[in-house]
């Protein structure tokens, strides 16, 4: 098993182009094109080596890892429904405003429907259709229409506004500062690790140097200060602040994106928008990962017995066929099991289904063809829905879709997949999770007709929302700490806290018991969020306890996918 630096940068994929927008001068001062910069591709997720039979050890390789969707039910007309995200699309960088739209609309949709559009393309009075209005300034200077403005300060919606382009408001409007109490004045680039918010410190990778807006007046009469940014001396200035109908948050926290971050922060002051009357409420998911037919079935049963014992249902993570197409754990010589072809397995996957566990199809064969994707072409440890390769610098590098990748294929796949599950006499799941998490948009969606479900992180693509061809080059990957409605039409059941990793792999993080239950700890500031974890097998039962009392006592209750 590998591990992948889970412990940062989960979400986002691009970005010193937030450095290269960035001004340190006077925000409130126009002027200042987006410097050219470089950027670099920050891995989204872990990928973990799967199963790993015969107890070779394993080689060294390394890792780094507009939509309307669900209607919201009880929106009350007057008040408008869902959201609608702005985003910002000029200059060098411009294609990131796409991303940050996706990673914006994909937490709303939590709550209900959401629109998206260019911030250059809003209508007067259109954000009276909706319940709140999100824009992300990614471009420094990008022009806001003053329709935006103008509606802003007319008070009659709740918006978020995230980073840039705040100065073109207080220069409309010279009430500003007696309206909202708070007067933005430059992006300070202070070393920032912490930002506190509610009882939490959540942390912030303090080499982001895009900076984040400080403040000429803030008069708490008027504005609240909702989190805190806490530079390496000990001194504080606000990291987000709400005066009026107006909240802003000084910096992006779709960047540079870790299980403890102050995306959290993010992900919770969204309730206050858009349900303002959720109550504190935590819940905790575990999946137990990578159970092929060469999974050992007495430690299935293990785990099933202790979790079934605490109380706990849960989740199993099944690949219907193991392969090691070039026989690369078996002397050179191909070895493919089936699950029906390893019964001691399949029974004591009923066994885990009869003690609380849910049935998850991880794809079909967990690898693709006999190439290295990016490992050893074996099952549990590739790719299957998308290739990878290790970059010189010991880097993944997500290359694009697979040779033959098609709407055919990849439903071929699940179908033979499922067909495997039901000749080995279990039953049929209805939820999905890609392998290592990846998948084209032509694999999501034919998946989709089969699973409404999907249990992952999401992959997302330039081009997926406004319907331009799919840029496999720019990308989002980011969790979620509560269900959501993805842009591929999945309900999305989180997975957010990454799974137990003790062995160190070039750029990879260990990721231990601790860590795990630290991460749940911080989620705590999501009023009504999952902690969610998974597990392998091949680790033992007291490990998996030390997680799961860890995440009890910091006060969740454990409950199966489907109830979610
Ligand atoms: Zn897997």
């Amino acid at each position: 098993m590998r591990a992948l630096p889970i412990a940062f940068v989960e979400i986002l994929v691009a970005c010193d182009a937030e450095v290269a927008n960035h001004s340190t001068s006077r925000a409130t001062a126009a002027v200042s094109a987006p410097a050219p910069g470089d950027w670099q591709s920050l891995n989204p997720f872990p990928v973990e080596r799967g199963t790993v039979p015969h107890g070779q050890s394993t080689p060294a390789i390394s890792p780094p890892s507009a939509r309307v969707r669900r209607p919201l039910a009880t929106a009350p007309e007057a008040a408008g429904a869902g959201t609608l995200v702005l985003y910002d699309d000029g200059g060098t960088w411009g294609w990131l405003g796409e991303l940050y739209a996706i990673g914006l609309g994909t937490l709303a949709s939590h709550f209900g429907s959401w629109t998206a559009k260019p911030i250059g393309q809003y209508l007067a009075q259109e954000m009276a259709n909706y319940q709140a209005v999100i824009y992300v300034g990614s471009t420094f200077d990008q022009p806001v229409p003053t329709a935006f403005l103008t509606d802003v300060v007319a008070g009659t919606r709740p918006v978020l506004w995230i980073d840039d382009n705040i100065w073109q408001l207080v220069n409309q409007y010279p009430g500003f500062a007696s309206t909202y109490g708070f007067v933005p004045w430059e992006y300070d680039t202070s070393a920032v690790a912490e930002v506190d918010y509610k009882d939490a410190t959540l942390s912030r990778y303090s080499a982001n140097g895009a900076g984040i807006m400080s403040y000429s007046t803030v008069d708490t009469a008027r504005a609240t200060v909702l989190a805190q940014a806490r530079r390496s001396d000990g001194t504080t200035f606000p990291w987000a602040l709400r005066g009026a109908n107006l909240t802003y948050i000084g910096e992006n926290p779709l960047s540079y994106v870790s299980p403890n971050d102050r995306y959290l922060a993010l992900c919770d002051l969204l309730f206050d928008l858009l349900a303002p009357s959720t109550t504190d409420h935590h819940r905790a998911l575990v999946r137990i990962e990578d159970v092929s037919p060469m999974t050992d079935p007495a430690a299935l049963r293990a785990i099933a017995d202790y979790l079934s014992s605490e109380g706990v249902p849960f989740s199993i993570a099944t690949i219907p066929v193991y392969t090691d197409p070039n026989g690369y754990y078996n002397d050179n010589v191909p070895l493919t099991v089936t699950q029906a072809g390893a019964p001691e397995v399949a029974s004591a996957i009923n066994y885990m289904v009869s003690k609380g566990g849910t049935l998850v199809m991880h794809g079909y064969t967990h690898q693709f063809s006999t190439v290295a994707d990016p490992y050893d072409a074996v099952t549990a440890d590739d790719f299957e829905f998308y290739l990878t390769h290790w970059d010189a610098d010991g880097y993944l590098s997500y290359d694009g879709p697979v040779p033959g990748d098609s709407t055919a294929w990849a439903s071929g796949r699940v179908t033979s997949g499922l067909g495997e599950l039901m000749a080995a006499g279990l039953p049929r799941p209805a939820i999905f999770e890609f392998p290592h998490y990846a998948g084209t948009p032509t694999d999501a969606a034919a998946i989709r007709t089969t699973f409404a479900t999907a249990y992952h992180r999401g992959l997302y693509f330039s081009g997926t929302l406004t319907g331009q061809t799919t840029d496999y080059s720019r990308f989002i990957g980011m969790f979620v700490p509560y269900v959501v409605n993805d842009i591929y039409g999945f309900k999305l059941i989180p997975e957010n806290l990454g799974y137990y990793e003790p062995t160190p792999d070039h750029h990879n993080v260990v990721w231990l018991e601790s860590d795990i239950i630290g991460a749940a700890q911080a989620n705590l500031v999501i009023r009504d969020g999952v902690a969610s974890f998974f597990f392998h097998p091949t680790f033992s039962v007291s490990t998996l306890t030390t997680i799961v009392r860890g995440i009890k006592a910091a006060g969740y209750s454990f409950v199966g996918p489907a109830s979610l």
